[in-house]
């Protein structure tokens, strides 16, 4: 189908200082949990998006000097002549697709707590370092700043010998020029006290770098157009006030805001575009092309930002990760199918790990080189088997479009009356709603195969397989939520789990409307307690989260949301006992007790919602195993993530009728 006409807009060449974006679609830099230390697997990574239209493709930040590590977060660095032959893989593999490559040059300051090098952190004054580490920088005199600058000008040569079109001075997000632009920056010299002392080494760093690359390389400013403040109501006075006095200086402004957890919010909390009230007064202060993020899936949307001069290249990380072929989508009218991102920040968890990216949406992220899985192809079928898949969640649905796009004969059957599984019912949950993506992207696909045949209300058992007689059955019937309360902190039952008050995130996911007051139990750390809690409070029920952690849903602070989801929690006046467990639960209350002490408090609940660990619902596979082909994928192999469901569908269906490897499934560098 061709491309809608207005969209034309989205596909202009922008000029950029001495270089030109082929169009507007930007990959913003993003981190990939690779870095440094695999520089294959990123190159493919980088270069997948450059096939699939992105008409500029960045690198996650890059170190320019030992004095900046961030182990254990994995960064790229510029520090010497093998850095250069490591990046200059990934700009080979971009410039092959006609698009444009930037690098984005970091130094972390007080950030970095550099435990690799052992350098003595950084900074404008003597602060803390690191996250909570116990060390504090050195406050740079004139000398470390004139050094800095010099790392800085010699890293970008390197950027330029490795052949990169746009070079980037960072100026955001905590890390150390945006130190010195803080007020926190009370330095008595000309780099600190007033407004235009703390911009100064912004200047000089953007001045000196076009110095020294310009002629070849645009010049990039990351920098952040507010200081803080409520999402709605940013404060913007000083940050507008330090780009006027440079507004024309660098080549792009690539704008983002301060706090991490709203530029690349969730959409829990986060909307599409919500920068834009933030950042929409950027381009009255500038004649400079601007580029800005939003999470930006619809071209509508896109169109809108353009036409309207809030920015002129349509930044994104997320949504380039769920579809590097968004833009082709677009350009050849099939916007349907697009693998619209659904703000869950999966892919964040890599970084903050110190692991490779990973996608709920794109199971191939991460692994183009490695595996040599490309999103938008698989090889075609290895037999004429006729697959039989039971239960149509995330991993079923992925496995009968991967395997129905590979040409097998599929049937698909699902138990309910609707597809998705827990994304269906999660997706019910407040602030998820986007969730259901995953199980819309798919159906979308399933309708253009002719070759799955889906079965719904269809409660398969063991009888009616070995009478269907497939060539291969697949069990994706996912998992269920433990009453007993086993889990990590309990590893037998909790006395009294049995009792009829006792319910779990399914029977409220089921539509049960439990008794208050109300103790969620949560041992699972992820979003199901803390989403749990909020649903029933907004009942107008009354809640108590409980939690061995010293936090609420503890392990969102690798998705960015943790601070967000407890400021709700408490907002809502959910009441909340951290450190905590359940030791008991009586007729009519239940028994507390702390991890530290072992003190116990007696509570009157009238129900517990237990949230702790799930069961694999696999007994289909346990009554067939011997008999016949069958395997099991998804939470019915082993409970995880959305985005592990995903992918166990996707790897199952590109790993039937292959060759088994006989070492790791896996390239490694
Ligand atoms: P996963 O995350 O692994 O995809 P889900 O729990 O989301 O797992 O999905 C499992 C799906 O399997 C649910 O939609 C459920 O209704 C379905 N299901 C479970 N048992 C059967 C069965 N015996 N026959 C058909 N469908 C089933
Ligand atoms: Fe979007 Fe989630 Fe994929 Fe990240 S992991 S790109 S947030 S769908």
């Amino acid at each position: 189908m061709p491309r809608d006409p207005r969209f034309d807009l989205l596909f202009e060449p922008v000029r950029i200082g001495p270089v030109t974006a082929p169009n507007r679609f930007y990959q913003v830099p993003h981190c990939t949990g690779m870095g440094y230390r695999r520089p294959q697997s990123l190159a493919a990574l980088r270069e997948m998006k450059a096939e699939g239209g992105w008409g500029t493709v960045c690198t996650e930040y890059c170190s320019i000097h030992p004095s900046s590590d961030d182990e254990p977060y994995p960064s790229a660095s510029l520090w010497d002549d093998q850095d250069v032959d490591r990046h200059a893989l990934m700009v080979d593999k971009v410039h092959a697709h006609g698009a444009l490559a930037g690098v984005e040059l970091w130094h972390g300051g007080a950030v970095s707590a550099n435990h690799y090098s052992r350098e003595t952190p950084l900074g404008p004054v003597s602060l803390p370092a690191g996250v909570n580490d116990p060390v504090q920088t050195r406050a740079m005199d004139k000398t470390d700043i004139r050094e800095l600058k010099r790392w800085h000008v010699e890293a970008a040569r390197r950027a330029q010998r490795a052949g990169f079109d746009i070079v980037y001075v960072y100026a955001a997000h905590s890390y150390l020029i945006h130190q010195f632009l803080a007020p926190s920056n009370q330095r008595t010299d000309e780099y600190g006290g007033s407004l235009e002392n703390r911009a100064r080494l912004l200047r000089e760093l953007i001045v000196e770098t076009k110095e020294a690359v310009g002629d070849r390389c645009a010049v990039a400013v990351r920098f952040s157009a507010s200081t803080g403040g409520d999402d709605e109501d940013q404060d913007t006075d000083e940050p507008r006030e330090m780009l006027e006095l440079m507004s024309d200086l660098p080549d792009l402004w690539d704008i983002t805001v301060q706090d991490y957890s709203y530029e690349m919010g969730t959409s829990r909390f986060t909307e599409e575009a919500g920068l834009e009230k933030t950042m929409s007064w950027v381009k009255s202060v500038t004649g400079k092309p601007v580029v800005s993020v939003g999470r930006f899936t619809s071209p509508e949307t896109m169109l809108r930002l353009v036409r309207q001069g809030v920015v002129d290249l349509i930044g994104a990380a997320r949504p380039s990760i769920a579809d590097p072929f968004l833009p082709q989508k677009i350009a050849e009218g099939r916007d349907d199918e697009i693998r619209e991102c659904i703000g869950c920040n999966i892919c964040y968890t890599g970084d903050q790990t110190g692991t490779p990216i990973r996608c709920t949406q794109n199971p191939t992220m991460g692994e183009e080189w490695r595996k040599g899985w490309h999103p938008e192809h698989i090889p075609v079928k290895g037999s004429d088997a006729r697959i039989l898949i039971v239960g149509g969640g995330p991993a079923g649905l992925e496995a009968a479009v991967s395997l129905g796009k590979r040409g097998y004969d599929v049937t698909l059957a699902e138990a309910r009356r609707e597809l998705g599984g827990r994304v269906t019912l999660e997706s019910s949950l407040p602030g998820l709603t986007q969730w259901a993506r995953v199980r819309d992207w798919r159906l979308n696909q399933l309708g253009k195969l002719a070759n799955v045949d889906v079965y719904l209300e269809s409660v398969i058992d063991e009888e009616q397989i070995l009478e269907f007689a497939p060539d291969r059955v697949v069990v994706a019937t996912g998992a269920e939520w433990r009453r007993s309360g086993v889990g990590r902190w309990h590893e037998a039952p909790i006395p009294g789990w049995d009792s009829p008050s006792v319910i779990t995130p399914d029977d409220v996911m089921a539509g049960t409307t439990p008794r208050g007051p109300v103790v969620v139990f949560d041992d699972d750390h992820y979003y199901m307690g803390g989403v749990i809690a909020e649903a029933l409070r907004r009942a107008g029920l009354e809640v108590t989260l409980v939690t061995p952690a010293n936090e609420v849903s503890t392990w969102t602070t690798h998705t960015e949301e943790q601070h967000r989801i407890q400021a709700r929690i408490l907002k809502l006046g959910i009441a909340v006992e951290t450190g905590t467990s359940l030791a008991r639960i009586n007729e009519g209350s239940v028994l507390l007790e702390s991890i530290h002490t072992g003190e116990t408090t007696e509570v009157e609940v009238a129900t517990v919602v237990m949230t702790t660990s799930r069961e694999p619902l696999d007994p289909l596979y346990q009554a067939l195993a011997d008999r016949i082909p069958i395997e099991r994928i998804g939470d019915c192999l082993a409970p995880g993530t959305i985005a592990t469901a995903v992918y166990s569908g996707h790897r199952y269906a590109r790993e039937v009728d292959a060759a088994t490897p006989t070492g790791p499934a896996f390239r490694r560098e």
